[in-house]
């Protein structure tokens, strides 16, 4: 087979139609690993992505160059309410190239969920395993030290040892890292082992031909196919259609924009899913909190995140859990993420290197009451979605738990000012003042509640009245059409998606080698 290549809007100036076995349209952690298992069995595949072609000559550690290049919306997508800050890759790679590199497999408890409670009888740990030996092989999966930790994760390793909860050291998918810190700005020396510098490389040599800058706009259907995917070719410096457009006509389609923006283009084609596309999206929930260290802490530097604690994953019945890991925090994220305006925002980007930041991520989708986020189309928006997320009172108990939890870590590690991100944040001087969250509001928008980690909107299960995909991941109502990416979830991990993803992806792409056969 002849390879592939990579076209960019530069390539794309006249409209064009290609035909091929397989469309895959988006090149994140699903869409990669897809297109991969695929292009090695022979198949013709095209690759759609809707963000820029960037590589690590460009990653030159500057957040406003990485914020406008590699995420959606800039950096500020959100929910309607701005109640959430919601952080989602945008590029070739897709969330992957700027991502933390923490790489953890699926916990049982989650894939037994899902078997009990959605019917997904096709996956287990055992299905899955061999799966995540290969990419984790693949992709240099490793426990990252102890001794390489930066001071950031090692409030958190000395919080957690001194006040006896678990923890544990995290592995990460790099190969020769320089610890520089600057992940989430793409990897200036491709050692991360994103899908960017690993896999769509593979895949292009093995002849995938990838079109970035083409955001497919919908997929025209009839019965139960789907005949062709249009797509637009986007001018990034305007972040607009040149007018020009890229006709796909494959004989299978594969979905892979990610949560949010797949739920997207099935709305967008008029594939609900009988309401069902765009409803029980989760999103980890995290909610920070901040402390002043007497020594430098430099949040920026290192290894963003080597150090966990699943110690509150199960909190009991009634009861949202979540872990536990420390966010980097360069300027812009910081000062995105602070709640605090002006002077009080001035003062914490002067003491930025003393400062450490400590998020703790819920995992939502497990009790019965909760339905998390659900994404409509916006009038008049061509990359913006109506997103609202449905709080329970579990969510803000667990909130407020957590956030005390935190401070005790921070001060156990030897804080001496903890913050809240409230509107009016809490300040503590000591830990007898924890009570003082007691107080705070802890509603939408009062305090900053975020997201890294987007799941769910085309859930997959065995029951079409409850689910959008089939165990299997394909469209309940169309036969030649997958969903293969976070938003097939049916529920939050409770650990870091992007591992589960790949895993799942590298599973489904021998059914979807079948279905095509
Ligand atoms: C800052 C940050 C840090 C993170 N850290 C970690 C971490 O340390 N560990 C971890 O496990 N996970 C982490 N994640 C999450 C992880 O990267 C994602 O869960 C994962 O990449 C999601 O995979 P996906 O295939 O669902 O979608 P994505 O990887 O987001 O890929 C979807 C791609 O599809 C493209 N697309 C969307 N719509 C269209 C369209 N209509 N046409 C064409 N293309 C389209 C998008 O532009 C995007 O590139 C992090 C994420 C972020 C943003
Ligand atoms: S910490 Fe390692 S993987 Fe991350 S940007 Fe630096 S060198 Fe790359």
């Amino acid at each position: 087979m002849t390879a592939g290549r990579i076209f960019t809007h530069e390539d794309l100036t006249k409209d064009l139609t290609v035909e091929c076995d397989v469309c895959v349209i988006g090149s994140g952690a699903g869409g990669a690993w897809t297109a991969h298992e695929l292009v090695k069995q022979g198949k013709r595949v095209v690759m759609l992505e809707e963000g820029g072609y960037h590589t690590r000559r460009e990653f030159d550690m500057t957040e406003a160059r990485a914020f406008t290049n590699l995420y959606q919306e800039l950096g500020d997508r959100g929910t309607d309410d701005l109640a959430i800050t919601i952080l989602q890759g945008r590029s070739v790679g897709g969330g992957t190239t700027v991502n933390w590199c923490s790489s953890f497999r699926t916990p049982d408890r989650i894939i037994q969920t899902w078997r009990d409670r959605f019917g997904i009888d096709t996956l287990s740990t055992e299905i899955l395993t061999p799966h995540w030996e290969a990419i984790e092989k693949r992709l240099h999966v490793a426990q990252w030290p102890l001794e390489m930790i930066n001071a950031n994760n090692k409030v958190l390793w000395d919080g957690l040892g001194k006040l006896g909860y678990e923890r544990s050291l995290i592995r990460r998918n790099v190969n020769n890292c320089l610890n520089l810190g600057y992940c989430g700005m793409g990897c200036p020396v491709d050692a991360k082992q994103s899908m960017l510098a690993t896999i769509l490389p593979d895949a292009v040599e093995k002849g995938l031909d990838l079109y970035a800058n083409c955001s497919a706009r919908q997929l025209e259907w009839s019965g139960r196919r789907v005949t062709a995917v249009k797509a637009e070719v986007i001018d990034p410096a305007k972040n607009r259609f040149t007018g020009v457009r890229v006709t796909v006509k494959p004989k299978l389609t594969v979905v892979s924009g990610g949560a949010i923006n797949s739920p997207g283009l099935l709305l967008r084609s008029g594939l609900d899913g009988e309401g069902r596309v765009g409803t029980r999206t989760w999103l980890h929930p995290v909610v920070a909190m901040l402390a002043e260290f007497p020594f430098e802490v430099k949040a920026f530097s290192g290894a963003p995140q080597s150090v966990s604690s699943h110690h509150f994953i199960d909190r009991g019945p009634g009861e949202v859990g979540f872990f536990l890991e420390v966010p980097p925090l360069h300027p812009l994220l910081a000062a995105t993420a602070s709640t605090g305006t002006g002077a009080l925002v001035q003062d914490m980007l002067g003491k930025l290197p003393f400062i450490n930041s400590m998020l703790a991520i819920h995992v939502d989708g497990l009790l019965p009451e909760e339905t998390g986020a659900t994404v409509r189309l916006k009038d008049g928006a061509n990359f913006k979605y109506s997103i609202t997320y449905d709080f329970k009172k579990a969510h803000w108990d667990a909130f407020r738990f957590a956030c005390k939890e935190m401070a005790k870590l921070q001060f156990a590690a030897g804080a001496k000012r903890v913050a809240s991100l409230h509107l009016d944040p809490v300040v503590m001087e000591k830990p007898e003042e924890l009570d003082k969250l007691d107080a705070a509001r802890f509603e939408p928008v009062r305090m900053r509640v975020l997201t890294a980690h987007q799941m769910g909107g085309c859930a997959m299960g065995k029951d079409p009245r409850t689910s959008v995909v089939d165990p299997h991941l394909k469209f309940h109502t169309m036969d030649n059409l997958f969903v293969v990416d976070g938003s097939v979830l049916p529920t939050s991990l409770g650990v870091n998606p992007q591992e589960t993803i790949y895993g799942i992806a590298r599973w489904a792409a021998q059914g979807i080698a079948t279905a095509l056969a």
